[in-house]
């Protein structure tokens, strides 16, 4: 039984969750304790009593405890890698990298937690000195989603830590063993009781009290347009500061000049890897006409080699979806885009293997128009279509019609083209020539439009969410 840290201490919950394999669910990963919106209420004071203590603890201590967690991560990518693979279901080499770029962040915001920077300058009036400097914001909720159960955590934990907040996490009931395991070793990394606590529980219940705590001053949240929405709501009205990181329904564009082999790989990648669970997953192929016949049998054929099945086999190359409520609207996203008339090409349908998992062929549509909800709505999965386009400015279009604004692709071998499309495409993030998902850790990730809101995550842009601005007059 894996119980939750709140002020120091492990304790068990009034209920408990059941954490099964996804590709074996046969298989218990392990059992986590549910805390109900008592525990809640006790880490979010556990977490305040801390924080000025905290705040004022020096930088050094800081740097030691995140460096210390990244280490540890680092070392152990293999074991935690095994654990986030069984829980979550992403291929044990998706999984084992997670686990090492959960690590390089905290090594990240270990260093960042000595590079405190503020602005010193003249005052207008004579004699006085102006000093701006950041400090912390106090409690942060953190609620994080299930399909980066390590990596998501870290990138907002190792920054709240690193700008001398106080923590209260909240992982999606999914997912709770990388969680654990992530707290486990924070325990261990020498902060003080009440700095870092975590609640496993539902989110209607944990969540929402962490969002309705007027302790809580800034909550990061990572998860679905309508729960973000709902809890921005909530959040305004007692004026916390909230990041949200939403969906993506995102594109990427193959102009006639790219090059194929690249086009294909990085469609395949970008769409299908990691089971297509990823917020900054493609789902839209807008292809020029010249080169879309081409790409479309391609992909066809690069489909038909993945190897869907068990997270832990070696060849395999697409996991199992995540939960039973997951496939079932993967399928019914599949049987919507038949009903609208986009042309199924390959897969979209459940599969079964020698353990009882929820596994499904990849799925690819042709000839989708861009109004179709197949081509509008995230879905979350192994399930991409493709759009003719006339030409660039038409594709450029198509790409830009959506609420969503997360990443946007394109892969050309035109340097003006690439260029245009860096300064036009409406995204947070914009790839030419790679993947539009997998991106640096040292960078700020975000996006624009329906997909996010509030201050960019990661980097040292980080630090604009987790600290506040202090302006200092000094006459001497
Ligand atoms: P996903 O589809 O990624 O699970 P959700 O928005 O449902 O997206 O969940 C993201 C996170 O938000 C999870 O940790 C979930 O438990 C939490 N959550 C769900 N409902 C609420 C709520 N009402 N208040 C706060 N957090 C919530």
């Amino acid at each position: 039984m894996h119980a939750n840290l709140i002020g120091g201490e492990w304790v068990t919950g009034p209920t408990v969750r059941e954490n099964l394999n996804p590709s074996d669910l046969g298989e218990l990963v392990g059992v986590y304790a549910q805390a109900d919106a008592v525990q809640a209420r006790q880490a979010i004071a556990a977490a305040s009593d801390a924080r000025h203590a905290w705040a004022h603890a020096g930088i050094q201590r800081r740097a030691i405890a995140l460096d210390f967690i990244g280490a540890e991560l680092l070392r152990r990518q293999q074991d935690l890698g095994t654990l986030l693979a069984r829980e979550e279901g992403k291929t044990l080499a998706e999984a084992v990298a997670e686990v090492a770029r959960a690590g390089h962040i905290f090594k990240f915001f270990a260093g960042e937690a000595l590079r405190q920077r503020g602005d010193k300058l003249a005052s207008v009036r004579p004699e006085i000195e102006v000093d701006i400097t950041r400090e912390p914001v106090g409690v942060v909720g953190i609620i994080t989603p299930w399909n980066f159960p390590m990596a998501i955590p870290a990138w907002k934990i190792a920054p709240a830590l690193a700008y001398g907040n106080t923590v209260v996490f909240k992982p999606a009931d999914l997912v709770p063993g990388s969680a654990w395991a992530l707290a486990e070793i924070i325990s261990r990394s020498g902060l003080p009781a009440g700095v870092f606590n975590l609640v496993m529980g539902r989110g209607g219940v944990v969540g929402q009290a962490m969002i309705e705590s007027p302790s809580v001053a800034a909550i990061s949240f990572t998860g679905s347009v309508e729960t973000g929405h709902r809890l921005l709501a909530t959040a305004a009205q007692r004026r916390a500061k909230v990041q949200l990181e939403m969906g993506g329904k995102n594109p990427l564009l193959v102009l006639n000049d790219a090059d194929l082999d690249t086009a294909v790989d990085c469609a395949i990648q970008g769409a299908y890897f990691s089971t297509g669970q990823r917020c900054t997953a493609s789902s839209r192929f807008i292809v020029e006409k010249g080169i879309y016949p081409r790409f479309v049998q391609r992909m066809q054929e690069q489909l038909a080699t993945l190897q869907v099945g068990h997270a832990l086999r070696p060849d395999t190359q697409i996991g199992p979806v995540a939960d039973a409520a997951q496939l079932r609207q993967d399928l019914d996203y599949v049987a919507i885009g038949r009903d609208e008339g986009a042309r199924l090409v390959f897969g979209g349908e459940a599969l079964q293997r020698d353990t009882e998992g929820y596994f499904m062929r990849p799925a690819l549509f042709a000839d989708a128009a861009p109004a179709m909800r197949i081509a509008q709505e995230e879905i979350f999965g192994p399930v991409a279509c493709a759009i003719p386009a006339d030409n660039y400015e038409h594709a450029l279009d198509i790409a830009n019609a959506s609420p969503f604004g997360l990443t946007a692709g394109i892969c050309t071998s035109s340097l003006r083209h690439a260029a245009h499309f860096k300064r036009h495409a409406q995204a947070g993030m914009v790839m030419v020539n790679v993947p539009t998902a997998g991106v640096d850790y040292h960078v700020p990730f975000g996006g624009s439009k329906g997909s996010s809101y509030g201050a960019r995550e990661q980097g040292s842009y980080a630090a604009e969410f987790f600290t506040t601005v202090k302006t200092a007059y000094t006459k001497a």
